[in-house]
């Protein structure tokens, strides 16, 4: 019974994938439910009004580490 178990979880993963895309995420920054994505891989706190490099449909790409780079290469202003 293995193959179904993972069939279902395959299949609410990406279900929160497609969710994710008009989400509100948490800020990196002020820490408030308020980030957007505004436009392709760029997300914005109605907050703070940072703006975030991230992933191009949730802010944190599933691996993760690729968003946290690009967000320390934005703050070290290159
Ligand atoms: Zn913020």
């Amino acid at each position: 019974m293995k193959c179904p178990r993972y069939g279902r979880r395959i299949r609410k993963l990406v279900g929160a994938a497609t969710k994710k895309k008009n989400a509100f995420y948490e800020c990196p920054k002020c820490r408030k439910k308020s980030v957007k994505r505004i436009s392709y891989a760029l997300w914005k706190c109605n907050s703070c009004n940072a703006k975030i490099a991230g992933g191009a449909y949730s802010l944190s790409t599933p691996g993760g580490e690729t968003a946290r780079r690009m967000l320390a290469k934005e703050e070290t202003g290159e």
